[in-house]
């Protein structure tokens, strides 16, 4: 038998815990502030952004979208960061992706202020995070890493794979299971042989974006299973990588999709948010 993660439950726990953060905050005058630069009108986007700020709005964190027009120039949107980072009111900044063509994303992302980088993944963050020194984290690693924490997955010398090597999974994912002493192996689009090096693993965190990509075959007994897939059904139903039905009876924690790791982004995102405000206060 299982058990199955309640990322919507731990998710209502660490912001239930960020609440009393937030209220010492305001205590002192301080409101946690979070823009999000949205380029067009991408309707994923939309739908995160939305999720960002009404979690945002029941929390106490100012939450607001800059928006700017899909033909923005790489010149304006760099000057429009410039401008938050600049402005003393801002804690955190970040940038919806997927950015248009015109924009190279890479340079964008380098140019928000490393001290207000809400998602971490400015290249001197990154850097951090893979020297081991703190700083902001992307928040969906760092949600797998609150489950982990929070279901008492033991990660020290446990045989960690990750499937997936993105700069907003895999990569921060592998260093973060790294930083807690598991003996990581990163699988990728080129790996070989990867159903041998999963059955090895004490922790499988599966981020591809292929329904069904992780079968029962590929399982140790007693594994913990991570899905941060998330894929839409022909009939429009969300669904993640791991093949749930099979996996389930063999693993020893895993999380469904959805209600798994999705709710733990948007906490985290959250958690971080109030982390640089604080930051930014014991600054002043
Ligand atoms: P991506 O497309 O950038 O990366 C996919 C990775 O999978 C690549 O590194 C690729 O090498 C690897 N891959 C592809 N085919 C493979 C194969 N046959 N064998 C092994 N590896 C293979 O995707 P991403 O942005 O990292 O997202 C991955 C999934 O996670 C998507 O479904 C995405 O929607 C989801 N996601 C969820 C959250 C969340 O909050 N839960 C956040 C971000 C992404």
């Amino acid at each position: 038998m299982s058990t199955v993660v309640d990322g919507r439950a731990l998710a209502a726990k660490l912001l239930n815990e960020l609440q009393d953060q937030i209220g010492n905050l305001t205590a002192q005058g301080v409101v946690p502030t979070l823009r999000i630069v949205q380029v067009g009108d991408d309707p994923a986007s939309t739908i995160y952004i939305r999720n960002k700020k009404r979690k945002g709005a029941s929390l106490g964190i100012d939450v607001q979208v800059v928006k700017l027009p899909e033909t923005v120039t790489q010149t304006a949107l760099l000057h429009q960061i410039e401008t938050l980072n600049v402005n003393p009111e801002v804690d955190a900044i970040l940038v919806q992706m997927p950015l248009p063509v015109q924009i190279d994303a890479a340079a964008v992302v380098a140019a928000i202020d490393p001290a207000k980088d809400a998602d971490g993944f400015t290249p001197a963050n990154f850097g951090r995070l893979w020297s081991g020194d703190e700083g902001p984290v992307p928040a969906t690693p760092a949600g797998v890493m609150a489950i982990l924490q929070q279901y008492h997955v033991p990660l020290r010398g446990q045989h960690a794979v990750v499937i997936g090597r993105s700069r907003i999974v895999g990569r921060p994912m592998a260093a973060m299971l790294l930083q807690a002493d598991a003996t990581v192996t990163v699988a990728h689009s080129h790996t070989r042989n990867l159903a041998e090096l999963t059955r090895t693993a004490d922790i499988i965190v599966v981020a591809v974006g292929i329904p069904h990509f992780l079968t029962a075959d590929m399982v140790k007994p007693g594994a913990a299973i991570i899905d941060v897939g998330i894929n839409r059904t022909a009939e429009g139903k969300v669904t993640g990588d791991v093949d749930f039905a099979a996996v389930e009876p063999l693993a020893g924690v895993i999380t469904p999709v959805p209600r798994g790791v999705g709710p733990m982004t948007v906490a985290e995102l959250m958690i971080q948010t109030v982390a640089l405000t604080k930051a930014r206060v014991a600054h002043d």
